[in-house]
Order: C-alpha cells, then structure tokens, then sequence
C-alpha cells in the first residue's frame, strides 16, 4: 500500500453502514434525511428525465451546468454582498465532498500544514494526507460539565489555535453549522479565525454544507464576507443538504478565481463533468427558492423550523434516558454522553479499543439502534476525548424518532 494511503484503508462509514445492513437497526447513523424531499426537486427531476429536452440527458459544461452556475451566482451574490462571476468564481462538484477534495488537492502540497479542527468531519484528514500535507488538530471543548450543555459552551482556545499557526500553514478547514456538534461559529469566533489566517497568510476551506439548517436565535455567519477574508476562503455547499436529496451528490464551491482556479484543475482531471439531470434540478429549486426567499414557504427557510422540533424531540428522549445531549443550534446531528447508561451495556463483547465504538457497535447488534462513535471525528492521539459520547442524526420522520424513543425507553 502507498504510504500517502496509511490510516485511510478504511472509514467509519463503510463499517457503520456494513453494520446496519446486517443487523437492520433503526438508524440515526449516517446523516440523511428519511423523508421526501420538496415535491418541486423531485419533480422538476422526473420532468427532465422524461422531457422533450434530450441535450438535458447529455454532458454538459464541466465546472457547472449553466443554469445552475447562474442561479448559485445569484443566490451567493445575495448573500455575501459582492458580484460572484458564475464562469471562474462558482465550480459545481460531486458533491461537497469533491469540492473539499479539489479544494485540499488544488492547494496543499508536501511540507503545508493545515489546521482541522476536532471533532472534524472524517474525510478531512485523508484528504490533507492524500495531498502530502500535515493534518495538525485542535480540539473544540466543552467549557461546561453540569446544567444544559449547549453546542456554543463547546469551544476553542484561542491561545491555543494561535499556536498551531506558523509559516507552513497553509490552510485551516471551518465547518460551520458543524457536524458533529451542530456548533454555529460565532461572528467573534470567526474573526478570531480570520485574523489568525490574515496574519499567517492562511487559506480557509469554509465547509457550509449546512448553511440553511440553523435554529433560532442563531445566525450562520460565511467566514468569507468578514473583511479581508474573501481572497482567502473557498466556501463549500451541498444540494444534498439543502434539498433533502443526499443521494444525488451534486455540491459546489465558489470563492474568487484565483483560488477556484485550483479546483477546476483538479475536477478537469479527474471527474471532468458532473451528472446533468441533477444540476438542471437543482438549479430550477434554487430559481423558486430565490423568488420566495424570505417568505414563509421558502425551503431554505422552514426545514430548519421543522428540523428544530425534531431537535428538541430527540434531546428530550435522550435525557430521559439518562444521556445527556449537547443541544445543537445547526445541522443534522446531536452528540450525548451516553456514560451514565455504562452499567447496562456489555462493553465486552465489542473488542473496539475505543469505548465509543464498543457503545455504538453493541446498541446497533443487541438494542437496534444505530449511532455514530464520534472518536472517528477525531485524530488517533485525540480519539479519548470522544469516548463517552455518541452521535445521532434527527434529521428523521417523527414516527421513526418516536421509535428511537420506544427502543431506548424498553431498553432501560
Ligand atoms: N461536509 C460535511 C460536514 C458533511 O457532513 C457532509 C455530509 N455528507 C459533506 C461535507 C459531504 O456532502 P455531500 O453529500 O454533498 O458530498
Ligand atoms: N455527512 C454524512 C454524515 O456525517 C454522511 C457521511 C458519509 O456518507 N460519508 O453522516
């Protein structure tokens, strides 16, 4: 095996969804949805599989199908107030996670550190390895141990992160709202951030895959519009989780030219072109998602007011239980310390050497219930740090988190 590929042989996806496959759990496991997806998507998808327009079933241009290039232009101009050129400022990739791939191969070469923060979305690291690069961690931690623990008393050092900077930084990857915390980083955390890359000459890879997904009172705040940061950050979307359709794997990156510039030469090389059908789809969702934007019916807007419901739901059960939930303001996913219910889990019979994986592997087997062990968010010095925790995902029909609360409660 390569060395660039030592530690990468394997994720904790490939082990986790093997798992559900075989012992079929309810599964708050792997992050998506379980319900439909806005009518209008799938819709305006069937319509171009079906339709009269044949070229929508051909390759189309390769850094963006142009109705959707145009209406990201639009969407993101919008929002981060300055005019993004849809022709070398917007790229539209296999998913977010191949606009994090040519984001890090595009631009971390041998020698360049770059900073992950912990716990960080898995694939961060193998990419930064792939590339010949150094991953150097820092760990978010909970500054609170009694009372409601919320996602924000999560947090970073400030000391610390300054000193994990240095002439071969290259580059530090945010991911906000995150998974798994479903921290939003504050817009005083994000200048923190920001002065350290300005200072040090840093890229910021700006994970924001989801954006719309934020709950009241909180506000998601793009690292790219503080001032100075434009130049230096390459903002990352998904319309997977933006239109509840992950499996459609259509993502994008935007930023200014001469950092996408990168990316169009990785993705040129390697995936060229991505599927048509979908891009057409989702840039007719956005075009109706602009026109109501703000308005009540606007998706963009109300999953977040459905999803928080469920948010609250999940934590209740999960209290009641006797875990205790770091409440989340963003995102998907909620972590709990699942410490308290040691006694009635036979962590034996799971050989894993972190007591997380034991925690998750033993409920998927014998309780049927499927998280996710957060240490795989974690480099190997750091993976403790995650043991007494696990990871759901409530982005689910309420009947099948009624069910997760049903199995957890005959359990106990
Ligand atoms: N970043 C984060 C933080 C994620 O949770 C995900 C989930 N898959 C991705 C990137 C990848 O998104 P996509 O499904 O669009 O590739
Ligand atoms: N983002 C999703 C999660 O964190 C899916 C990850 C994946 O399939 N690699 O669960």
């Amino acid at each position: 095996l390569p060395a660039k590929f030592a530690g990468s042989e394997t994720t904790v996806w490939e082990e986790f969804i093997q798992l559900a496959i075989e012992n079929k759990p309810l599964n708050l496991g792997q992050g998506f949805p379980d319900f439909a997806a806005p009518q209008h998507v799938t819709k305006a998808l069937a319509d171009i599989v079906t339709g009269e327009n044949v070229l929508l079933q051909q390759y189309t241009r390769g850094y963006g199908h142009p109705r959707l290039v145009a209406v990201l232009s639009k969407l993101y101009s919008k929002l981060v107030s300055r005019e993004i050129n849809p022709h070398n400022e917007v790229i539209v990739t296999a998913g977010a996670y191949e606009a994090l791939y040519n984001s890090i191969l595009g631009h971390v070469t041998s020698g360049d550190e770059v900073i992950l923060i912990e716990p960080f979305f898995d694939c961060y690291e193998p990419m930064v390895k792939l590339a010949g690069g150094t991953p150097v961690y820092i760990p978010l931690r909970p500054t609170k141990t009694s009372g409601t623990i919320l996602s924000s008393d999560w947090k970073l050092d400030p000391e610390e992160l300054a000193g994990k900077f240095n002439k071969n930084t290259k580059a530090i990857i945010l991911n906000t709202p995150h998974n798994p915390l479903g921290k939003v980083f504050t817009v005083e955390e994000l200048n923190t951030i920001a002065d350290l890359c300005k200072k040090w000459n840093v890229l910021c890879i700006s994970d924001e895959v989801y954006e719309w997904l934020v709950f009241k009172p909180y506000k998601h705040v793009r690292i790219c519009t503080l001032p100075g940061m434009w130049e230096r950050t390459i903002s990352i979307g998904s319309g997977g989780k933006t239109f509840s359709v992950t499996g459609w794997k259509t993502g994008w990156a935007y930023g200014p030219a001469e950092l996408l510039r990168n990316l169009f030469i990785v993705h040129q090389n390697s995936i060229n072109s991505c599927n048509t059908p979908t891009q057409e789809a989702i840039a007719q969702g956005l075009e109706l998602e602009l026109g109501r934007f703000g308005q009540p019916g606007c998706y963009l807007q109300s999953l977040a007011v459905e999803l928080e419901k469920k948010r609250d739901f999940a934590a209740k059960f999960l209290r009641e239980v006797g875990m205790i939930p770091v409440i989340p303001e963003g995102g998907y996913f909620m972590i709990a310390d699942w410490s308290p219910l040691a006694g009635k889990v036979k962590l034996e019979q799971e050989t894993d050497k972190y007591m997380d994986y034991r925690f998750a592997k033993w409920m998927t087997k014998n309780i049927k219930l499927q998280g996710i062990p957060p240490s795989a968010f974690y480099c190997t010095e750091h993976k403790n740090l995650a043991e007494n925790y696990i990871r759901y995902c409530f982005i689910k029909k309420d009947e099948n988190l009624q069910k997760a609360e049903d199995i957890l409660k005959k359990w106990i």
